[in-house]
């Protein structure tokens, strides 16, 4: 006898299970993709136990009779499609018919449905697979699933399975991400009973946006409308500005036809359109919406539906990256500022004004207690000036044009290839480039200097320095900061709670997803440390090990960021030259604290060649 068997349909459904059931998030996946498929305008969605013990999802969509209860559970059972042919035209979520049956395989399912046409509906129980009973049942029209007690007959499955807020987590993240895709759909979930996120009378994505986000950030994201990139393909999006990113790409939602899929290609448009507008390795916020002819998708290349290919995607890519870079760039105006003393402000004053120094460096307090003059509240403008008051004196005469930049300074390695930055003894400050840049001269040519990336190194170092052996103290915040977080920062923030109090963040629970911060590491207290703080999950959710040291280098770095000058900020003359001149003092002038370089060295010799003025004379200047 040969040894080849015909598995049995209750195996075969659970290996069919195995790739398309990975989690509880992945049942709420298919279960929200079958109510929209059933033009559903409201999906409630009940958890319990991250889903493991109750996932529940009801819709007010076209209902099942009878007959297709019982279908609906048979493998490659569906309503959607009626051929091969068809695959190739889908406009629906499903087609596979797989997912109720496989979701049947590994839990007890209670389906409960009624049409229109009915004035009854119908509820079937399953369990593992097995049609348990079937009843007439009162009901709205529309559908109800119930699966409980998922995994409960793969035990290895339910292993896997991470700590139960984890998974509500997942749960959480895919619902409002999903509410981003379909605005018009009233989404409402409840988690062990509680309701945590319900978008009824909110039918804008900016509207959902600011559910989630809060509305600090959702005002910060820039809407591009419906555009036609070619007949057929149509793009809308919403873009974060460049302040607003993450260290992952979590945060990005791509829909194409309505479908949440992942997209490597897509993720890459955003890389090219944000290029030099943030720095390597962080990710901006995004939701994009694509409309692309259905003929030109495959959406059968994934089992769980994921991924998607898209033929003649190259097509639309480059246009996608132009399109997003001129929304982006449109916020740039543009003008050089040159340095003139005649409207020069003192530099306290200018400070002040500017709230360069509002926040007290990270150890700032404790180093200096003995100098701070009593009469001052903000402690720090001498952090800024110690060395400028020593060596500079601003020159009287309103008319001269450029700042005598001490004798002493040497600027370093510029990161560009092949050249190599030589000591510049006499490198003059021009101006201010879009205020976010200085533009300084020498012999040599031209140098483009990041403010914010400059200033943020010489901050860095001296925190480090001072702070290697020192614990973090935590102070509270002038006005308490509430964070509203979404189920899976939840998740993180409660598993890490102690590790981040040891590093001066002290956190309180206040009602549903809704934190205060108590206290924060001391040089941190401004307003928008919220940002930093859900950076900082976010990394703890990525490396679920961070040590206490690295997590303590991440707030120095915050601090630093936090000090430092911004770009988009004008800066005195003083300042500039204060800040060419701590620059030369520290270790490592190449980069910020975040790897970005910080000088860009136009040379006399390109500059020549670029307006074709021939060899550079170099002997002449
Ligand atoms: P697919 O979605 O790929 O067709 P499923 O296993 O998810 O396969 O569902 C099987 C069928 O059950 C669907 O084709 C649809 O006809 C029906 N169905 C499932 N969920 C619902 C729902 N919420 N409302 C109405 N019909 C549904
Ligand atoms: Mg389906």
């Amino acid at each position: 006898m040969g040894k080849i068997k015909v598995l049995d349909r209750d195996t075969i459904n659970k290996i069919a299970a195995g790739e398309i059931i990975e989690r509880p998030a992945s049942v709420v996946k298919e279960l929200l993709e079958n109510s929209i498929d059933a033009q559903a305008d409201f999906i409630e969605i009940e958890i319990r136990e991250g889903g493991l013990s109750l996932i529940r999802v009801t819709d007010n969509g076209v209902g099942m009779d009878k007959e297709d209860c019982l279908l609906a559970f048979q493998r490659h059972a569906t309503s959607k499609i009626n051929s091969a042919h068809d695959l190739f035209n889908i406009t629906s979520f499903g087609f596979r018919g797989e997912a109720l049956a496989s979701i049947g395989a590994v839990s007890q399912v209670l389906l409960t449905s009624r049409t229109n046409n009915e004035a009854f509906g119908h509820q079937v129980s399953f369990i593992g697979g097995q049609l348990k009973n079937i009843e007439e049942i009162a009901f709205n029209p529309g559908t109800t699933l119930e699966v409980r007690n998922l995994f409960f007959n793969t035990p290895a499955r339910r292993k896997f399975m991470k700590s139960t807020s984890y998974e509500a987590g997942l749960i959480t993240e895919l619902v409002t991400k999903y509410s981003l895709g379909h605005p018009t759909i009233r989404f409402k979930l409840i988690n062990n009973r509680e309701t945590v996120y319900d978008t009824a009378g909110l039918n804008s994505v900016e509207d959902r946006l600011a559910l989630i986000y809060g509305d600090n950030v959702a005002n910060k994201f820039l809407h591009l409308p419906n555009t036609e990139l070619l007949p057929g393909h149509n793009v809308e999006a919403w873009l974060a500005q460049n302040t607003l990113n993450r260290n992952t790409r979590n945060q990005q939602t791509f829909f194409i036809n309505g479908r949440m899929i992942r997209s490597q290609e897509l993720s890459k448009v955003l890389d090219e359109a944000y290029h030099t507008l943030i720095p390597k390795g962080r990710f901006p916020l995004a939701v994009l919406y694509l409309q692309l002819p259905s003929r030109e998708l495959d959406v059968n290349i994934h089992p769980a539906k994921l991924q998607i290919k898209i033929n003649n995607l190259d097509n639309i890519l480059n246009k996608l990256v132009n399109l997003f870079k001129q929304s982006l760039w449109s916020y740039n105006d543009s003008s050089i500022k040159f340095l003139d003393k005649t409207n020069d402000k003192s530099s306290k004053e200018y400070l002040i004004e500017h709230e360069i120094v509002k926040e007290t460096p990270l150890s700032y307090k404790e180093e200096h207690k003995e100098e701070k003059p009593k009469e001052l509240n903000i402690s720090q403008e001498k952090f800024f000036f110690t060395d400028l008051n020593q060596t500079y004196s601003p020159p009287k005469e309103k008319t001269e044009k450029f700042i005598h930049f001490p004798k002493q300074t040497v600027v370093k390695n510029s990161l560009q290839q092949g050249i190599s930055v030589k000591k510049i003894k006499d490198l003059k400050p021009i101006g201010q480039l879009n205020n976010s840049f200085i533009l300084a001269e020498n012999k040599q040519g031209l140098y483009i200097i990041d403010q914010h990336a400059c200033h943020e190194r010489i901050l860095y170092e001296k925190f480090m320095v001072e702070e290697e052996k020192k614990e973090i103290i935590s102070e509270s915040p002038l006005i308490p900061i509430t964070l509203k977080l979404t189920g899976k920062q939840e998740a993180v923030l409660l598993k890490n709670i102690l590790i981040l109090k040891d590093c001066g963040f002290i956190v309180e629970n206040f009602g549903p997803r809704t934190f205060i911060l108590r206290g924060v590491p001391m040089g941190l207290t401004k307003v928008d440390i919220e940002k930093d703080f859900l950076d900082l999950l976010e990394e703890l959710a990525v490396h679920a090990n961070l040590s206490k040291a690295k997590i303590k280098e991440k707030i120095i770095i915050m601090a630093a960021c936090k000090s430092a000058v911004k770009a988009n900020q004008p800066l005195s003359q003083e300042e500039i030259v204060f800040l060419l001149k701590e620059l030369d003092k520290v270790e490592n002038a190449q980069t910020c604290p975040h790897g970005r370089p910080i000088f860009y060295h136009l040379s006399m010799e390109e500059l020549f060649k670029i307006f074709l003025r021939g060899e550079y004379p170099k002997e002449a200047f």
